[in-house]
């Protein structure tokens, strides 16, 4: 406890300590130990603004009156506890105590330039020179879906048209009547073109890709590049495959395969698949997809996986329009969930600058469309963009590489804006951007 103090006393706060202030509303939170404290009264407010200025940089002195109201002693008790920080006397110390704040650096990457192009006076042509190579260096990761057909019967194509905006997944052309794809020439020209680029790994998508007419050679080609390559499926593509060479040929060169499971589904057909795929010598790593939309899925899966212990799953719910109480109940986050995040001074300041969902990620579709986000306008296309338009554009524009919680409301008013993961396409679909239960 604090003792009644009858001097001013230098109040600290540890470097560790971020502060968000939003309203009326104070929060702190120490990166060592993930403890939060929250406070809504204006005296606290006042010491937060304060301790958060340039000129006083975590270090205030504190008047005799302060330290005797009875609220700003229960304050800094509840400091002195989470080790956040601590009093000092004056008289051991009559110059204020050096100390230091977290600050965001803005060094020499495209974070700093882009700063001073949005606080200089650049064409958008005078900034891309300036920016040069470094735009199209921030992609490292890459979603190629080479075709959007497949002519495989699905028990349910409706996940197959719209799941691919929640969670990485293959896409159907609803209306089967349309055919795109990209071609090995076109697949070709992307690669050449993002050689400048520090792109290190690609999903490769359908539709059903053992269908696509040049796979064989798209096989043969990717195999012989260094990028992680993943490739995805649904069950019944493997199921339907005649020539299983193409299987082999992709397992063949450390490639890894994602499988996508949903219910209805014959569990003998199942296991012999497991067992096929397990198989297969070569393959780096091998993953289902199970999609999930209820909890009923969630009991029938673990009972198949169960039996399988040497099959990695990963679970996705899959959100159907009628499925809402199974994000509110397993996906929304609460305050325990933070706390056992352990959000380092990092991570914090990635939540404040960036979405690391989306950054330095493109989609291209097998139309060529390019998107930094499913959910969002395309940002080009291949044909008619250079890479580092589409670039460029989307960093500056901030849409999705660089949208944080402090752009979309409800989150911009709130104090848990720096700690809460980034903006997710669950949440476009479910049109809701405070997919917790703390606001
Ligand atoms: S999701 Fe948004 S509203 Fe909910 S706690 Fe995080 S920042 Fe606040």
């Amino acid at each position: 406890m604090v003792e009644i103090l009858n001097k001013a006393q230098w109040f600290i706060l540890e470097p560790t300590v971020f502060i968000s202030i939003k309203n009326n509303n104070t929060l702190f939170y120490n990166t060592l130990n993930s403890s939060i404290l929250e406070y809504s009264d204006k005296q606290i407010l006042e010491i937060a603004n304060m301790l958060c200025s340039e000129e006083n940089l975590y270090a205030i002195s504190l008047s005799e009156t302060q330290l005797n109201d009875i609220n700003v002693r229960n304050f800094i008790n509840d400091i002195r506890n989470n080790f956040m920080g601590d009093i000092v006397p004056t008289d051991i110390s009559k110059k204020k105590p050096v100390q230091t704040m977290p600050f965001l650096e803005i060094r020499n990457d495209i974070n700093g330039i882009l700063h001073e192009i949005e606080t200089g006076d650049y064409t958008d042509a005078e900034s891309l020179e300036l920016l040069g190579k470094d735009v199209v260096s921030q992609l490292n990761h890459l979603d190629l879906f080479i075709t959007d057909h497949s002519s495989v019967t699905y028990k349910k194509p409706n996940i197959l048209s719209c799941a691919y905006k929640q969670f990485t997944m293959n896409f159907l052309e609803c209306d089967s009547s349309v055919k795109n794809i990209l071609n090995l020439e076109t697949i070709k020209k992307i690669i050449d073109d993002l050689f400048i680029s520090n792109l290190s790994s690609i999903n490769i998508l359908g539709g059903n890709i053992f269908e696509h007419p040049e796979i064989s050679e798209i096989l043969s080609f990717l195999n012989k590049t260094s990028y992680y390559k993943n490739y995805y499926c649904n069950y019944e593509d493997i199921i339907a495959l005649k020539d299983e060479c193409l299987l082999h040929k992709l397992a063949n060169n450390l490639n890894s395969l994602t499988v996508n499971i949903c219910r209805p589904i014959n569990k003998k057909v199942v296991f012999g698949l497991f067992k096929e795929l397990n198989n297969l010598s070569g393959l780096r790593k091998l993953e289902f997809q199970v999609m999930i939309e209820s909890e009923d899925d969630v009991a029938f899966f673990e009972a198949i996986f169960s039996e399988t212990p040497d099959i990695n799953c990963r679970y996705m719910p899959f959100f159907n329009g009628n499925n809402r109480t199974l994000f509110e109940d397993g996906v929304y986050l609460d305050k325990e969930d933070l706390i056992e995040s352990a959000y380092d001074e990092y991570r914090i300041f990635q939540n404040m600058s960036l979405n690391t969902n989306y950054f330095g990620k493109l989609t291209i579709n097998s139309r060529g469309d390019i998107y930094s986000n499913v959910n969002l306008d395309k940002l080009g296309n291949i044909i008619n963009n250079k890479f580092a338009d589409v670039i460029f554009n989307e960093i500056k524009s901030k849409k999705a590489w660089r949208k944080t919680r402090s752009s979309v409301q409800p989150c911009k008013d709130c104090t848990y804006n720096i700690l809460c993961p980034p903006i997710s396409n669950y949440e476009y679909t479910l049109n809701k951007f405070n997919s917790c239960k703390i606001r």
